[in-house]
């Protein structure tokens, strides 16, 4: 592997930064690409308005084209100042830069509702065939997949006034929950003497070798946590009955529902998935069982469940992309070439430096042009399975962006994060061959256990509270702290049993999760991505080269179809009640493998 044409590196990744010239090549190329985007959406506008109740196949066809188009360069010119944002947002040009995109982001927004809206108010009949003409093949299922939430609309002048009243309805409740958990600090003593602690940098600590240090950390963020409650529960209080009382106004029977045609999946399959996960809850707690005998325990307390076993060695930024190609190529020469191109165009920007956002992303730019990683490397084992996460992403982007209109090669959020996850994994399995040094394995394999713990357990968990709050809400009992905490509990005990300890100020662990807030049921699709992967690679095992065959073929077909029909071909049938099964043989493969050390 040749690492000449590649940028420098070195310690934490030293030098490795991207180089953004393919996308723009400065901010007044990004502002005039975004005129241009404008204008030509003001432009379709007054081609298109008041057409599509006579459109014909060829004509919806070009608009389409044309939609896309305009898509492509405001997603460029908007990506651009992202990026640029990202790596340095102290610089007041960048700023300058993001202020003006996103004036005119609204202003072309303006433009083109029209065209969705229009779209929804076809007759089905005649929306069916359009969909259905050859000429509109390509988009179909974006054509269709729009008309989903049409059954559940209401007159023009009603969703007026829901739209209205949104900011002081929901908008002004989700502010203020934020402001509370985002303000909240704790004076907390975490070796350096005491400093003010919020809540993620308390959760921070629950990783942390030093047992004493987990358990002041959770004692202090329940303690914080608990004067809040009686607010944060009159909070989503208010939200539940809001929710539900639309959900009425529109004719949905189940508070799922919005969130199932958000997800484009079937309630039935999510309940079955559901389902399952708690049905194999017993897999966790033998895993608890053998860790707390690992950790000289006799029973786990809560601040136990995520300490550490074992140590990752230090890996280097050329290392670490040697390791993700190699994992990659294994599975496919395609997908490896697809990694390295991230690496020879300069698209990766793995640097930590001052000015740089924290955490890793992969942005999509547009269909028209390359995809870039972004990243904070430390030379941590888990960094290699960040970027091996993020090139994920990037082998989507890229090969549905050859094959997908700029309207079509995005996925809902069912099945966006399974490219990434799936990632992980070959990266996973390539680290467990060829990795010597044991205590580095013993870390990696347990962290994989509890990352996939905590995604499919936990989440559904989530999504089983939230059930329960939905229900209590809507035969009339208020949600108030006590209430939440108990069915809080109640969900949770389900799932610890009796093999974790949860401390009394754990009654409060519902109160600061954004997800409840901002979008209800969200976390089953965690569940829902992870299984799915699993299920994936539990195919690949079977059946090799043949699986990664089609597997290209599901990347390249991004969101031109829905979950389903997208997984059918790779041999996971969403309508099988026994798909799960193979998703949890290999979670009990991996805790087997984290029992033996
Ligand atoms: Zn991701």
């Amino acid at each position: 592997m040749t690492t000449a044409e590649t940028s420098p590196s070195g310690p934490n990744a030293a030098g490795v930064r991207w180089d953004l010239s393919p996308v723009l090549t400065s901010a007044d190329d990004a502002r005039a690409v975004l005129n241009a985007g404008i204008a030509r959406a003001q432009t379709f506008e007054s081609r298109y308005r008041g057409t599509l109740a006579g459109i014909t196949p060829s004509e919806l066809q070009a608009a389409l084209a044309e939609l896309a188009e305009i898509e492509n360069m405001l997603s460029r010119a908007g990506s651009y100042a992202h990026l640029r944002e990202a790596t340095d947002v102290t610089d007041p040009e960048n700023r300058d830069l993001s202020a003006a995109i996103d004036r005119g982001m609204v202003d072309a927004g303006n433009a083109l509702r029209f065209f969705d809206l229009e779209w929804l108010a076809l007759p089905e009949a005649q929306a069916s065939a359009l969909a259905g003409a050859p000429e509109l093949a390509a988009d179909a299922h974006y054509l269709r997949s729009a008309r989903r939430f049409a059954p559940f609309m209401l007159t023009e002048p009603e969703e007026r006034m829901l739209a209205e009243r949104e900011p002081a309805a929901v908008s002004a409740w989700q502010t203020l929950f934020g402001r509370i958990t985002s303000t909240l600090e704790m004076e907390f003593d975490a070796g350096e003497g005491p400093q003010p602690h919020t809540i993620d940098r308390l959760l921070a600590h629950v990783r942390d070798p030093n047992r004493d240090l987990r358990r002041r950390s959770l004692e202090m963020l329940y303690a914080g946590l608990e004067p809040q409650t009686e607010t944060l529960a009159q909070v989503y209080d208010t939200l539940v009955g809001d929710r539900l009382a639309i959900d009425r106004l529109r004719g949905h029977a189940d508070p799922m529902d919005r969130t199932h045609l958000n997800n484009e999946l079937d309630g039935a399959v999510v309940e079955q998935m559901l389902a399952a996960v708690e049905a194999h809850y017993g897999l966790a707690q033998r895993w608890f069982r053998a860790k707390a005998a690992i950790l000289g325990l006799e029973r786990l307390e809560l601040w136990d469940q995520y300490a550490p076993i074992g140590a990752g060695r230090a890996v280097e930024f050329l290392e670490a992309r040697d390791l993700v190609e190699a994992s990659f190529g294994r599975f496919s020469p395609r997908i490896a070439a697809v990694a390295g191109d991230f690496f020879t165009g300069r698209r990766v920007d793995a640097e930590p430096r001052a000015g740089k956002r924290g955490g890793a992303f992969c942005a999509p730019v547009a269909q028209n042009a390359p995809a870039y990683v972004l990243m904070n490397f430390t030379d941590q084992m888990n960094d290699v399975m960040t970027l091996a996460h993020e090139l994920g992403h990037g082998m989507h982007f890229t090969l549905s962006a050859q094959r997908q209109s700029a309207l079509s090669m995005h996925t809902g959020l069912a099945l966006a994060e399974v490219p990434s996850t799936f990632a992980e994994l070959l990266t996973f399995d390539h680290l467990l061959e060829t990795e010597s040094d044991a205590d580095t394995r013993r870390a990696l394999i347990c962290e994989r256990v509890e990352g996939s713990f905590a995604t499919v357990f936990r989440q559904t968990v989530l999504a089983r509270y939230e059930q329960r709050a939905y229900a209590a809400r809507h035969e009339g009992t208020t949600l108030t702290a006590e209430r939440l905490s108990d069915i809080w509990l109640d969900a949770n005990r389900a799932y610890y049993g009796d093999t974790i300890t949860l401390p009394p100020g754990y009654r409060f662990g519902w109160s600061y999760i954004p997800h409840f807030i901002s979008t209800r049921f969200y976390t089953y699709a965690y569940v829902f991505a992870h299984l799915t992967t699993l299920a994936l690679y539990a195919q690949y095992r079977q059946h090799g080269d043949a699986f990664a065959e089609g597997y290209l073929e599901f990347l390249a077909a991004g969101g031109s179809k829905a979950p389903r029909d997208l997984l059918l071909p790779l041999g996971v049938d969403l309508s099988r009640a026994d798909v799960w099964d193979a998703g949890f043989e290999e979670m009990a493969r991996m805790v087997e493998a984290a029992e033996q050390g």
